[in-house]
C-alpha cells in the first residue's frame, strides 16, 4: 500500500462554524462534500477532539464559508491551528447569525451554506456529520475556491510564476553563500515552512529573506507561533 495515493484526492477548504447557544465556534476543514440534491445534503468529517465537534453535535448546526484563494495565512491560521477552548477564535472575525443561529463569516468567502444537522456517524476518532441545507448563497467576489492542493502548494510554500514574488531557481543557486543562507525552517507546532526565497510577503517580509534575518516579532503566518518554534530543515 502507498498511502501516498491519498495525496491525489482533491479537496477545498472550508470554515465550519456551529453555535450552541451561547457558545460558538469554528474550525477549517476539507473533507467535506455533497451527498443527494433532493434535499440537498453533505456530509462533514470532524474530529472528536475538536471543540467544534462538541458545538455541531450539541447544536446540531453548522454553516459552511467556501474560502477563496486570497484568503490570508493568518485567517486560516486563527480557525486552524489554535482551539477554541483557549481562544475566542471571532474575536476579531465579522459574522452574522445564520438561520440556525450558526455564525455565518463572510469575508474571504465565495459562496456561504447552512445546514441543520439530521444524522452523525461514527468513525473512531472522527464523527461525519450529515447535514441538510437550510440556506445558501453566492459572495460577490471574482476569487476562485480555493483548493486543498492550492492552499498546499501555493499558499505554503512556492509561488505562482506570474506573481510578483516568483522567483527563479537559478537566481537563487548561482550565489553559493546566498544559498547557505536560504534554508528553511519548519515551524513544530502546525507545519508551515519558511521558504526565505518566497518570504512572507502577506506580513512585509520580501522574497530572499534568509529566517536568521527575521525580526524577533516575527511569528508563524499560519498559527502564530514564535521564531523559537521553527526549526532548520535539512
Ligand atoms: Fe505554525
Amino acid at each position: 500500500m502507498d498511502a501516498k495515493a491519498l495525496f491525489k484526492l482533491s479537496y477545498g477548504v472550508y470554515l465550519v462554524c456551529s453555535r450552541d447557544n451561547d457558545r460558538i465556534n469554528g474550525q477549517i476543514a476539507n473533507t467535506l462534500f455533497q451527498i443527494t440534491s433532493e434535499p440537498i445534503t453533505v456530509a462533514v468529517s470532524i474530529n472528536k477532539n475538536n471543540y467544534t465537534h462538541q458545538i455541531i453535535e450539541n447544536g446540531k448546526n453548522f454553516s459552511v464559508s467556501i474560502l477563496s484563494e486570497e484568503t490570508p495565512l493568518t485567517f486560516i491560521g486563527n480557525f486552524g491551528f489554535k482551539s477554541g477552548r483557549e481562544i475566542n477564535k471571532f474575536e476579531k472575525i465579522k459574522y452574522e447569525d445564520g438561520k440556525t443561529k450558526a455564525p455565518i463569516v463572510r469575508d474571504y468567502s465565495v459562496a456561504i451554506l447552512e445546514f441543520k444537522v439530521i444524522s452523525k456517524f461514527d468513525m473512531k476518532t472522527h464523527s461525519l456529520f450529515i447535514g441538510e441545507i437550510v440556506d445558501s448563497f453566492l459572495i460577490e467576489t471574482k476569487s476562485k475556491p480555493m483548493t486543498y492542493s492550492f492552499y498546499h502548494e501555493i499558499k505554503k510554500g512556492k509561488t505562482q510564476k506570474n506573481a510578483p514574488t516568483y522567483i527563479k531557481e537559478e537566481n537563487i543557486k548561482d550565489n553559493s553563500k546566498k544559498e547557505d543562507s536560504m534554508a528553511k525552517y519548519k515551524c513544530e507546532v502546525c507545519g508551515y515552512v519558511y521558504d526565505p526565497s518566497v518570504g512572507d510577503p502577506e506580513n512585509g517580509i520580501p522574497p530572499n529573506t534568509p529566517f536568521e534575518e527575521l525580526p524577533d516579532s516575527w511569528v508563524c503566518p499560519v498559527c502564530g507561533a514564535g521564531k523559537s518554534e521553527f526549526v532548520k530543515e535539512s
